[in-house]
């Protein structure tokens, strides 16, 4: 794993290059902004590498990003790929009260990359095996227009000059015109906007200058339309700040569907609100890192489990909030009415069941042709966590009569 100090340690070291001529000189790389501008990223999300860890740990920290430098993602035909992860500038127009780049925020000193330079970099730490791609995030200097300009020189030069063959994730800053996403949509694998908040209210109490409905919706239709035909193959995807407003996780549940269904993101992703020293929103409280957890839980449940909407709605209280508990379990308890057996129960029943995923759903239906299923070591050995899934099930016609242990 490569991170940013380390990128930089090599830099300094003249370590970088070592597969080939050197395409830059290293002594006029000003390690301050590399520092300032990897740093600059770590609250954006590009890791499919979350979709793992769901499944491995659901009490564990889900959709982390490595600490500034590089990220993680999986490319479509499903290679994890580790990415130089930056910031094209630290500066920018906006007022988002969470965000260090904020005109508001008492941010670090002003930096910002040349297109040469951006595109130098990252070849060099391609050639030196650090990184396959490049995740390039970005304020937005001056103008959106004039930033994208920059962005997209980049990946341009990246790309056509020195014929860079690694993934590109780029995000498309707020307001960017039509034409920009449409050069963006030839020289870039994925591509993403940040909705953050469930709704134009929302934004309204985090930015007095960013526009929900055109500087964020519009531009997903945009991207919408440029998808396909060998254009952003990686498809689109967004990023929800939790917590920052007084949204609820159903709410931010409904627009996650919206964005599946209406925009055609392939990936929400979730960050839980952390209060930024320096910024306007410093004195709120950061968010628990649970709740992040939680909702990538649930859109576990809604995309690869295929649940449906009104079974979800088990998972949230009365106000609107998941439980700190896994939402499976409690779905679970409010629709399955009795003990299920696994020699009779469809796919779909074999799902609902705390402790059973696809994987083992689909081992049991092909155990059962060959033998009876009749005890929990014959389930434990082709993947059922039998300690979670034996108080749902019916074995051999014996069940468990309580559910005391889940409470
Ligand atoms: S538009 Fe993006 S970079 Fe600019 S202040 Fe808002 S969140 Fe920060």
């Amino acid at each position: 794993m490569v991170t940013l100090d380390k990128i930089v340690r090599l830099a300094n070291e003249g370590q970088f290059d070592s597969s080939g001529p050197k395409i830059y000189d290293l002594n006029n790389i000003d390690m301050q902004k590399v520092k300032t501008l990897g740093e600059g990223t770590k609250h954006d999300i590009c890791a499919s590498t979350a979709s793992k860890r769901q499944v491995a740990d659901v009490s564990g920290r889900i959709g982390d990003v490595v600490k500034a430098g590089v990220c993680h993602a999986f490319t479509p035909d499903g290679r994890c790929v580790g990415m130089f992860k930056t910031l094209f500038t630290n500066a920018c127009q906006h007022e988002c009260k969470y965000c260090p780049n904020a005109t508001l925020s008492h941010r670090p000193k002003i930096q910002k990359y040349t297109p040469e330079e951006l595109a130098k970099l990252t070849l060099m730490l391609y050639r030196g095996n650090y990184v396959e791609g490049l995740f390039l995030s970005s304020g937005i200097a001056g103008n959106e227009d004039q930033t994208m300009e920059d962005m997209i020189e980049s990946v341009r030069l990246l790309r056509e000059k020195y014929s860079f063959q690694g993934y590109i994730h780029m995000k498309v800053l707020p307001g960017a015109s039509y034409e920009h996403i449409k050069q963006a949509s030839e020289l870039v694998d994925r591509v993403s906007i940040n909705i953050e908040t469930p709704s134009k209210s929302y934004m309204s109490e985090l930015s007095s200058t960013k526009d929900y409905d055109n500087d964020i919706l519009q531009r997903q239709k945009y991207i919408r339309h440029n998808i396909g035909k060998g254009r952003f193959p990686a498809g689109q995807t967004t990023q929800f700040i939790v917590g920052a407003a007084q949204e609820t996780d159903k709410e931010i549940f409904k627009s996650m569907l919206n964005e599946y269904e209406e925009m055609e993101v392939k990936r929400s992703y979730f960050s839980a609100f952390n209060s930024v020293k320096g910024t306007e929103l410093e004195n709120t409280p950061s968010q628990p890192q649970w709740r992040e957890n939680k909702l990538y839980q649930v859109d576990w449940l809604h995309r690869i489990y295929k649940f449906q909407n009104k079974e979800i709605e088990h998972a949230f209280d009365e106000d609107g909030f998941l439980f700190n508990k896994d939402p499976k379990l409690s779905i679970a308890l409010n629709i399955i009415d009795s003990s299920i057996d696994p020699n009779e129960a469809t796919q779909e029943q074999l799902l609902r069941i705390p402790g059973i995923g696809p994987k083992s759903a689909y081992g049991i239906l092909k155990l059962r042709k060959r033998e009876r299923i009749w005890k929990n070591e014959q389930l434990a050995r082709i993947g059922v966590v039998t300690k979670r899934a034996r108080y749902f099930l019916k074995l051999n016609g014996w069940e468990y009569s309580s559910l005391e242990d889940w409470s």
